[in-house]
């Protein structure tokens, strides 16, 4: 088992990476490293020929803006077939923001649609405000979970199941009160923050079930001192949550 080891595919740094959406990936490496892990991390950008998914453990997509997701989205279209197969076969995506809102079917602007990849059964369209501010969430997958929202989209996620419910923030839309998706290892959301430096358990909730997909037989991963992380986190959930709970 000393030789595990995750290839993670990065793709499109170069154009989806809002509020350092990056740090995802940085936290998954260090998390892996930490605790003798190997990490391969492979960008892919507009400039490249194109990519392969063979190997790959998980996929990451970050936000971005509207004129971004457009440039993007072409690219993405052109691997819809081979996305959709791993998404089915149990590869790991974490989809954040602009990459949740390209998962789906499509993205209705007011004077065109964006078209997705279909691998989630959603939609989104544009609202007239922007839904802008901290977020906290309530999940099954990993407890409290924070982050920080910034879009213009409402997602419609129809019979898919949430990452979580949202205790404060907006969530998936203005009125149903969820936020996220999860289906099968495709996590979908729009918590920029970045999301997993700030939610160690999540993080470790992705990286185990990327490791056990490889390696059915790795026995979990090993504990670390995750005391800042849980502060910084308590910290957002005391600021907005308890005091928003305070006043009423
Ligand atoms: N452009 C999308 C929206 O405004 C996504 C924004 C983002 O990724 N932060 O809804």
């Amino acid at each position: 088992m000393s030789e595990m080891k995750l290839k993670i595919v990065h793709m499109y740094p170069d154009l989806l990476n809002l509020y350092g959406d990056r740090g995802n990936i940085e936290c998954l490496r260090r998390r892996l490293l930490w605790r003798g892990i190997g990490a391969e991390v492979i960008s892919c950008t507009c400039e490249d020929e194109g990519f392969s998914l063979e190997d790959t453990d998980i996929v990451f997509l970050g936000g971005g803006s509207d004129r971004e997701q457009k440039i993007v989205c072409s690219r993405l279209l052109e691997h819809r077939d081979e996305l959709k197969a791993f998404a089915e076969n149990g590869g790991t995506i974490i989809a954040v923001c602009g990459g949740y809102q390209l998962l789906g079917r499509y993205y209705r602007l007011e004077d065109e649609t964006i078209e997705g990849l279909g691998i989630l059964d959603i939609y989104t369209e544009q609202g007239k405000t922007r839904l802008i501010g901290n977020i906290v969430l309530e999940t099954e997958l990993a407890g409290t979970v924070v982050g920080f929202e910034n879009h213009g989209g409402r997602t419609f996620i129809g019979p898919h199941k949430p990452l979580g419910r949202v205790l404060y923030g907006n969530g998936n839309d203005e009125n149903s009160g969820c936020e996220g998706v999860v289906y099968k290892n495709v996590i979908a959301t729009y918590l920029h923050g970045p999301l997993l430096p700030k939610n160690p358990r999540l993080c470790d909730y992705i990286l185990t079930n990327a490791l056990k997909r490889k390696y059915p037989d790795m026995s979990g991963l090993t504990e670390l001192d995750d005391s800042l992380e849980n502060k910084a986190n308590e910290y957002i959930v005391n600021r907005f949550v308890n005091k928003q709970s305070n006043k009423t």
